[in-house]
């Protein structure tokens, strides 16, 4: 049986204070739950790695779940060797030979105390084999290509050199919650997956508007929250019944100040939804200047009726840039499918790119809005996406 282990490495997590700890007991839990279904896995939450006995789980299966856990920056699979320095030897010339790099340097960790050879000798004599088997291998202590790593353990000594890279970021969980507004679109599960990555547990809203728009938009929206799944286990999704202020804002506000007012009644219900469910902050897929709602005027505009922070992640994104993520997290496929948005399903000519607040407030004070709003609030229906096999 395989008795190698993962060590991970946190990244940005070595820049915190005092409450380190919490940061790495959060990235241990999650990275439990991601790899809940490897039974045999064997945990060491410790302040400077988290170490992962296999146990005969192969390493290629764990990885391609461990490396999603946002907070993780790199791991490294470290292959067990009996505490003899020959045993040693001969593992660090082979790990060497796998990188297929020249310049190389041995660091060794000596966790075991009590084992009899100081690292500065095995540093040394390691070093030394792999000179004399490798012919081209070359020492380089100050810039080396690559550094062969070895740990002495009481358990067992270990060698690796390769790292695979994470995501980075933080746990999930540790920076608070959003209540994130998602479309079936490109963007919004890109922006989502950013705030994930960045520690933020997420809960949606979906503006729905039945009969316009149909349930193959909801599937869509799970859809894509499954794959979001892999960050966060289980994601709360709220849908909001749209329809009948939407179609009150389309009466009174005329074509052009329709999107306006309908993004600003959109943000009313989302900080509604936030403060009932603790949520610090509210978020979205905006990309300055992207469409007549995301300029900058028109983002002022929107914002003049919240009170919670409301980021963006994307603001600053190209399109190119936003696809290029969706694809790299695996949403675009689903993204792309053909629906309809709750704001298309009214064609709307020269929606306004500068809106006049006084004409905004002027429009709102015609349309009796707070009560649809509350009936919105109330009639949301809610679901839960989680990373569990769905049952057929
Ligand atoms: P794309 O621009 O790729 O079509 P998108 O999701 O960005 O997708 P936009 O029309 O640009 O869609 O909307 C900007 C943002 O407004 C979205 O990213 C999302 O956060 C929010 N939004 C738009 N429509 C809805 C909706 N029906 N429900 C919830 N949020 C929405
Ligand atoms: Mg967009």
């Amino acid at each position: 049986m395989s008795t190698d282990m993962i060590i991970v490495f946190f990244g940005e997590l070595s820049t915190k204070g005092k409450n380190i700890m919490d940061f790495i007991r959060l990235l241990g839990k999650n990275i439990k739950h991601a790899l809940r279904e490897f039974g045999s896995l064997e945990y060491e939450i410790k302040k400077d790695h988290i170490y992962i006995l296999l146990n005969g789980c192969d390493y290629e299966s764990v990885k391609s779940k461990l490396l999603k856990v946002p907070g993780l920056l790199s791991c490294a699979l470290a292959k067990a060797v009996q505490k003899d320095l020959n045993s040693l030897q001969e593992e660090a010339l082979k790990v060497y030979l796998e990188t297929g790099k020249i310049s190389f340097k041995v660091d060794t960790k000596r966790i075991d105390k009590t084992f009899e050879i100081h690292s500065d000798i095995l540093n040394r004599e390691i070093g030394a084999f792999i000179l004399e088997k490798a012919e081209t291998s070359r020492v380089d202590v100050h810039q080396p290509e690559t550094i062969i790593h070895i740990m002495i353990r009481e358990e067992s000594a270990y060698v690796y050199a390769k790292k695979d890279s994470g995501i980075g970021g933080y746990p999930v969980g540790i920076a608070g919650k959003s209540m994130l507004m998602i479309s079936g679109g490109i963007d919004s599960p890109v922006a989502a997956y950013l705030m994930m990555k960045r520690g933020v547990k997420l809960e949606c809203v979906h503006f729905a508007a039945p009969p316009y728009t149909s349930q193959k938009v909801i599937d869509k929206i799970h859809d894509l929250l499954k794959v979001l799944t892999d960050y966060q286990p289980s994601i709360k999704l709220y849908i909001v019944p749209f329809t009948e202020l939407e179609k009150s804002i389309y009466e009174i506000a005329g074509p052009s100040y329709c999107v306006t007012i309908m993004r600003r009644m959109m943000l009313r219900i989302a900080e509604r939804l936030a403060y009932q469910h603790n949520c610090l902050v509210v978020s979205g897929g905006e990309s300055i200047g992207q469409v007549a709602s995301q300029t900058l005027h028109s983002m002022k505009v929107i914002e003049e009726v919240g009170s919670l922070p409301f980021i963006r992640p994307l603001a600053t994104y190209d399109k190119t840039e936003i696809i290029a993520l969706a694809k790299k997290i695996g949403t675009y496929d689903i993204s792309i499918r053909p629906f309809e948005d709750c704001c298309t399903i009214f064609t709307l000519k020269d929606p306004v790119t500068h809106p006049n607040s006084e004409k905004v407030k002027e429009i709102e004070s015609r349309l009796d809005y707070q009560k649809m709003i509350l009936d919105c609030v109330k009639n949301v229906e809610v679901q839960y996406i989680t990373d569990e096999e769905e049952e057929f």
